[in-house]
């Protein structure tokens, strides 16, 4: 079976789903290929936090109805040393920017609400995609589903098919360059229905590890400790997570943390990955197909927001107005913003957690700097300048 769209988008994760509506929006025909079932995409617990660029987007794409009214604004966030916590007053030191914390499930679910109601061509369960002629004027996709052969021609292919995806291995290894920083930790993360400790989120440099406390909703928490990738889920019963987060939280904030039963636990190894030029021909690739950042900046969906966001308005000038400049600094533009995420999640990784080489000068570095933000509002800015995310004209070419 053989069809044509404009656009053919590999992945239905945020970047995908929100490519497609954007260029919906501007007019433009695409096909979304899952290689999981709806429910599996569905079920996937993973960011929360929104930048403002972000929200930006979604509103624009016309599915913000439920974040904005069930997002909670914030407008600080508490750094924490030793059981010692101070506030970035991030709403202050930006002149009026905040973040929203929305689930990144919510967002999914939203977006492929939004797709099925117009009848929009997303197909789960799609089946060995393959992408073909990518450097030619004439791409397609082939992938199996329901049992059948099925064949896509299109005028462009995206990849937002995330780290492990088809698309980015199809640029050939003598363009693509890759960088790569893998932490020698991940995080253990526990999703519990209970009230939240605190109406703001808590990053915790102690020296049992980093601990963050965040949430999804007012009756959601989402914890998480940092631990040697050598640990097995199983060795972590939700008591000892509740025991060793009320450790690095310290005596202010853990009698104020409601414990109860996890609803989901894993894992997360941390990295930073960026894999350059995000085009190649006909093909682009966005989001985590093209990086990763460790969480600790909250930086990863917004990233992917923020590369559809660039992409789908380069699209609409190429088919509406025919100039194609958009999408031929693309990659260049996408990656500056990029490599700013990068150095941001990295430096934020490096200043809030335990590193197991970490002799007592490498922690006294840690503890001055900290200390030095905890006093000056210059000091402040920058870290909630980028936290709150930067404007896209960051993303000018290098
Ligand atoms: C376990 C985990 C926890 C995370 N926690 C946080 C967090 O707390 N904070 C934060 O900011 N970020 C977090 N992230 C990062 C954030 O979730 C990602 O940056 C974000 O999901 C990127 O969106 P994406 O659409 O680019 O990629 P993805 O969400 O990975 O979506 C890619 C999609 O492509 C599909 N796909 C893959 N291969 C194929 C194929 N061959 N054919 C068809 N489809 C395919 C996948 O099934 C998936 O649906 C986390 C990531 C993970 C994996």
């Amino acid at each position: 079976m053989q069809s044509r769209t404009q656009v053919a988008i590999i992945g239905a994760g945020p970047a995908g789903l929100l490519l497609s509506q954007l260029l919906h929006v501007g007019g433009i025909d695409c096909v979304v290929l899952e290689r999981q079932t709806q429910s599996h995409v569905e079920a996937r617990i993973r960011a929360g936090v929104l930048e403002p660029g972000t929200v930006e987007l979604l509103e624009r794409a016309g599915v913000a109805t439920r974040l904005q009214r069930e997002g909670l604004p914030h407008h600080g966030f508490h750094l924490m040393l030793d059981g010692r916590p101070f506030r970035i007053d991030m709403h202050a030191l930006t002149g009026g920017r905040s973040v929203t914390v929305y689930g990144q499930t919510e967002v999914t679910h939203d977006l492929i609400a939004a797709h099925q109601a117009r009848g929009a061509e997303l197909i789960f369960s799609a089946a060995d995609v393959r992408l073909h002629a990518v450097e030619s004027d004439a791409p397609f996709v082939t992938f199996s589903h329901d049992g059948m052969q099925r064949r896509i021609d299109c005028d462009y292919i995206v990849g937002c098919d995330g780290y492990h995806g088809v698309s980015r291995p199809s640029i050939p290894a003598s363009v693509l360059r890759s960088f790569e920083r893998v932490y020698p930790f991940g995080w253990l993360g526990l999703l519990a229905d209970v009230p939240p400790c605190d109406e703001e989120l808590i990053y915790s440099n102690h020296a049992r590890g980093f601990a963050l406390a965040s949430m999804r909703s007012h009756t959601r928490s989402r914890y998480y400790v940092q631990v040697p990738l050598s640990e097995k889920l199983e060795d972590w019963p939700d008591d000892r997570i509740w025991d060793e987060l009320a450790l690095r939280l310290g005596p202010e904030v853990a009698p104020r943390m409601t414990r109860g039963p996890s609803i989901e636990k894993s894992i997360a190894p941390l990295r930073s990955f960026v894999a350059e030029p995000m085009r190649y021909g006909r093909l682009f690739l966005a989001g985590d197909a093209a990086h990763i950042v460790p969480p600790t900046g909250a930086k990863g969906l917004n990233l992917a927001a923020s590369d559809v966001g660039i992409l789908a308005e380069a699209f609409i000038d190429a088919y509406r107005g025919g100039s194609l400049a958009g999408l031929e600094t693309y990659s260049s533009r996408a990656l500056a913003r990029v490599w700013m995420a990068e150095r941001f999640s990295w430096w934020f990784t490096g200043l809030t957690h335990r590193f197991p080489d970490m002799d007592e000068f490498a922690r006294h570095m840690q503890v001055a700097e900290l200390n030095y933000i905890r006093a000056s509002s210059h000091a402040q800015t920058v870290v909630a300048e980028n936290y709150v995310g930067l404007p896209l004209s960051y993303s000018c070419s290098s």
